[in-house]
């Protein structure tokens, strides 16, 4: 990764987020840390990003929230002077069988998940057209490829990560910018954690590697993807589980 690239991650203040965010500080980059709610959170994310000897501001917003999303697009450019790189992590899983679906959670999961990746793809790329470069990046799951019982809705978010991951790609790649997504299998973040313990342990025994994956694996791979060692990749989905959906 060349020094100095600025890159904006979405739910950066925990978790997936959080570790790509130190990830490509270590590698010289300059990071816009969104988060959610926990501010306390945030700060110490910029904490650790500063104590790696780069810049780092934290900034409120609520993906779903198209203004809000504008609003810290505007921020970070007017902070940092540019953006080079997105990582579209914010998510949210809520599982229910079909018939116990809630329509709060459902519109919820449809705002976050979807709706949240389009405003910060285009804020992005609207920010990286005047100098013809960039790379997103958009977490997906492999529950977009592997059908998990109480899953239908977060599957179908994740499935359309990836479909939006592919058209995204086509419609950029004339104007320099690359888009590719990153399906985590089971990764040991508190999202995981609110899994039940014996549901967890079952997950693990379908594992081939026999263990979780790291937030910091992930990481190392969306840091890869952003680099010029793939610079004739985009549009694709790299699934990262552990061998989970074979
Ligand atoms: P996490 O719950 O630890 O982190 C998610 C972060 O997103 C939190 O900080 C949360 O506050 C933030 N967030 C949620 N809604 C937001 C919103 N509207 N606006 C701004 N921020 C918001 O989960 P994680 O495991 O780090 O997951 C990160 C991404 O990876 C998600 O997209 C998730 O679907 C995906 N993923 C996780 C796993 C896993 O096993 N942990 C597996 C596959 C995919």
């Amino acid at each position: 990764m060349s020094d100095n690239k600025v890159a904006l991650i979405t739910g950066a203040s925990r978790g997936i987020g959080k570790a790509c965010a130190l990830e490509l500080a270590r590698r010289g980059c300059d990071i816009a840390v969104n988060y959610h709610s926990n501010t306390e959170q945030a700060e110490k994310t910029v904490a650790e990003i500063e104590a790696l000897g780069r810049k780092a501001v934290a900034y409120q917003a609520d993906t779903a929230d198209l203004s809000a999303v504008k609003q810290m697009f505007r921020a970070a450019v007017k902070d940092f002077g540019k953006l080079d790189i997105l990582v579209n992590n914010a998510g949210v899983v809520d599982d229910a069988y079909l018939l116990l679906i809630r329509e709060d959670s459902l519109s919820r999961s449809l705002d976050i998940n979807i709706k949240g990746y389009f405003h910060c793809a285009q804020q992005a790329a609207l920010k990286m057209l005047s100098k013809k470069q960039g790379v997103i990046i958009n977490i997906s799951s492999v529950s977009s490829v592997l059908a998990v019982e109480g899953q239908s809705v977060y599957s179908a978010t994740k499935g359309a990560v990836n479909s939006m991951t592919a058209v995204m790609a086509k419609e950029l790649a004339p104007k320099g910018i690359r888009v590719n997504a990153v399906a985590p299998g089971f990764i040991a973040t508190e999202m995981l954690d609110s899994i039940p313990d014996d549901l967890r342990q079952q997950y693990l025994k379908t594992i081939p590697m026999k263990r979780f994956g790291s937030a910091d694996e992930i990481a190392r791979t969306v840091c890869a993807l952003c680099s010029d060692d793939f610079s004739y990749l985009t549009g694709q989905t790299i699934i990262l589980d552990g061998g989970l959906s074979l």
